[in-house]
């Protein structure tokens, strides 16, 4: 058996040591494109064929072609290598673990986002982990955003508004803000606007030394709704969401029960203003119907 073809299987082994760690240490031997950022969380393992991907979240996405000879191992931190490290193509380093990719054929990274949305993309904004950041800026940049029809979601991970939000941020901030992720920006208040910027950069800077994320010290694992979904919202019960954004490979998680500020408009049935107010659980709807009944009977005498 070639050691490719071996990929899927060593996919799986990475995810389950990687997925949700914080990259300590990235190297990578005659790489095309730029670097994943300190700190990013790696998000996604993806294999397809001979090909495999690790996405982080701060948008990049690293690809790796494996021909005959390649291969992705694992190690503990400080575990013997079973190949000298000068032939490493690939190191990456969190807290426990170091994954190594020996004999790539090709390692290339590029930004799903940028490549996406914004294949020209323009000055990039202020570095929101900074304190001397302007963050009045992130908030003008973000109001004034090219496309007004673009959600909260995709602005608050565009380069060109402020850097250093990558997805867990993303997904907490909005959370902490209790704004919906499909909110259109043009929906939302300029208050709410900055309430997210501040909460970004207070999240973010919080964060800078610690090698797990904390936005949420009272849940379990310290986030409120990033990786949670199907459990329980910790402000409201609702069970936590995950979906995506179709251009983007990276899930956002959410609360439907609690995200709601801004939240895109559905078309209701206007028929019937009872209905619309009315609780939908069935105990209710019967009570309102014997409500009209009751209150009808005396018209019909
Ligand atoms: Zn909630």
């Amino acid at each position: 058996m070639h050691q490719s073809d071996a990929l899927p299987h060593s996919a799986a082994a990475l995810r389950t040591a990687l997925l949700g760690r914080t990259t300590q240490a990235f190297f990578a031997q005659s790489l095309m494109g730029p670097a994943p950022t300190h700190g990013a969380v790696i998000e996604d393992i993806l294999c397809h064929g001979h090909h495999l991907e690790i996405v982080f979240d701060d948008g990049i996405v690293m690809h790796t072609q494996l021909r005959r000879k390649g291969s992705w191992n694992l190690y503990r931190v400080g575990e013997k290598w079973h190949k000298r490290r000068s032939k490493a193509d690939v190191v990456i380093e969190t807290g426990e673990w170091v994954a190594v990719c020996f004999d790539a054929a090709s390692t290339e990274t590029y930004r799903s986002f940028d490549q996406h949305r914004h294949p020209r993309a323009g000055r990039s904004g202020p570095d929101i982990s900074r304190l001397d950041a302007d963050l009045q800026e992130c908030a003008n940049r973000i109001m004034h955003y090219d496309n007004l029809d673009a959600t909260i979601s995709e602005a608050l991970l565009d380069q060109r508004v402020m850097r250093g939000v990558g997805n867990v941020f993303r997904c907490e901030v909005l959370w902490a803000c209790g704004v919906h992720p499909w909110a259109r920006i043009t929906d939302l208040p300029k208050s709410s606007i900055l309430d997210i910027v501040l909460t970004a950069a207070s999240q973010v800077r919080a964060n800078l030394e610690s090698p797990a994320r904390v936005t949420a010290p009272h849940v379990q694992g310290g986030l409120a709704v990033y990786a949670r979904n199907g459990h329980k919202c910790s402000r409201c019960a609702d069970i936590i969401s995950i979906s995506r954004i179709s251009a983007e490979k990276r899930p956002v998680y959410w609360c439907p029960g609690c995200q709601i500020a801004g939240e895109p408009f559905r078309e209701l049935d206007n028929s019937d203003p009872i209905a619309r107010l009315m609780d939908p659980h069935p105990a209710a709807v019967l009570f309102m119907s014997d409500f009209f009944r009751n209150r009808e009977a005396p018209a019909g005498l």
